[in-house]
């Protein structure tokens, strides 16, 4: 593969001072009960149990038999939004905002909060804001120069297909690999140039709108596709003072008219399909054909992960469209941070446990932060 784009390593103390602040960092979330936990006893039926203070998850299989886990956060049931992000998202959008790509992914069975974390609007009430609509506000605040420009692509992926939640009549779009950066893009998929806040909640209710009109039409459920924003940043001040030697002029850039511009970087938020195991026995035409490529995709996620975990010399990134357009996300050049959701019940045991392992084995990837100049 290319290396990507030109770049200049920066020192590990710019991002947080450890030694370790290239690697994947994962949070777990816990559900607040809901009223099917409590009709079927949750409280004495649960298996979770938190440990904040020492960032630990003890999973009971049962009476005999528990396991404890360390994270880099838990969030119990009372955890803010606000704090969610703060934690989980903000790290990786002030990389962004100085140049770095990265990655913000909630993974997780479905009903236990990942679209509730992400992409929850919150547009009367800010508090319950989530990660993406949080993530422009933070970056619309961030930039003070008239040339600093974002714009988003949100797309649907669903059955190896990506789909445009902004353009729906395109299907199909391709995923290549930038022949001068070597990053992966997504040709085609419409890039909407944003300024404020209302324009984002906007072109985010047409997606979800589009989203929910496209899995009508194939009799789907959103929590079957995973749902990826991209938010493209480009910027021309810090640079440019610190460095003017470093100023070019960008034929390429990604709106029209460019001026000079500096750094470009990008901003991947992903809602994925539910991570449980669906029972193909029950299904039936086309219920198995999804449930054979949600498998496939979250299947090769996870092999990707466990492949870097053990720094294994092949990485099939190759082998799903997911992990393709993740592909500088894990092992990449990308900051990345994955936020697992898991409900309460011991009826869910099997499927928060997997949740649970796939969030550990995630703890071991590293990535390599590069800074893109032009
Ligand atoms: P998923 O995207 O994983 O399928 P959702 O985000 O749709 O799950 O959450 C399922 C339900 O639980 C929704 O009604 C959501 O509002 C609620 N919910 C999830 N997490 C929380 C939370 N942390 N606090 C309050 N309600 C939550």
């Amino acid at each position: 593969r290319p290396s990507p784009s030109p770049a200049r390593s920066r020192p590990a103390a710019d991002h947080g001072g450890s030694a370790d602040s290239c690697r994947v960092r994962v949070a777990v979330r816990l559900r607040p009960k809901n009223s099917e936990d409590l009709a079927h006893g949750a409280d004495l039926d649960c298996c979770v149990e938190l440990q904040p203070e020492s960032k630990r998850l003890k999973l009971k299989k049962n009476n005999w038999s528990c396991e404890s886990y360390k994270f880099d956060e838990v969030f119990s049931e009372n955890a803010s939004q606000k704090r969610v992000y703060e934690v989980v998202a903000k790290p990786v959008v002030e990389s962004v905002l100085e140049g770095y790509n990265g990655t913000v992914m909630a993974y997780g069975q479905t009903g236990t909060g990942k679209t509730y974390t992400v992409g929850r609007l919150g547009k009367d009430d800010p508090s319950e804001r989530g990660i993406m609509v949080r993530a422009l506000e933070h970056i619309f605040s961030s930039l003070s120069v008239k040339t600093d420009r974002v714009a988003i692509s949100y797309l649907q992926l669903y059955l190896e297909s990506v789909q445009d939640l902004l353009a729906p009549e395109k299907n199909n779009i391709p995923i290549v690999e930038d022949a001068k950066t070597g990053e992966v893009c997504l040709p085609g998929a419409a890039i909407v140039e944003v300024k404020d806040l209302e324009h984002v909640f906007q072109l985010l209710q047409i997606g979800e709108a589009n989203r929910h009109a496209a899995n009508t039409k194939m009799n789907t459920e959103s929590s079957r596709s995973h749902a990826i924003l991209i938010i493209h940043l480009q910027r021309s001040s810090r640079i440019k003072e610190e460095n003017s030697s470093s100023l070019a002029n960008d034929a390429h850039g990604i709106f029209p008219n460019d001026l000079p511009l500096v750094i470009k970087s990008k901003l991947l938020i992903v809602d994925l399909a539910g991570s449980e195991r669906i029972d193909k026995s029950g299904s039936e035409g086309h219920m198995i054909e999804e449930a054979k490529f949600i498998n496939l995709s979250l299947t090769s996620l996870g092999k990707c992960i466990n492949a870097l975990a053990e720094n294994s010399p092949h990485v099939p990134t190759r082998d799903s469209k997911l992990t393709r357009i993740l592909r500088d996300s894990f092992g990449g050049t990308s900051r990345t941070s994955l936020v697992v959701t898991i409900g309460p019940s011991a009826r869910h045991y099997s499927e928060t446990s997997s949740t649970v392992m796939f969030g550990q084995r995630a703890m071991k990837v590293v990535n390599t932060m590069k800074l893109k100049e032009e």
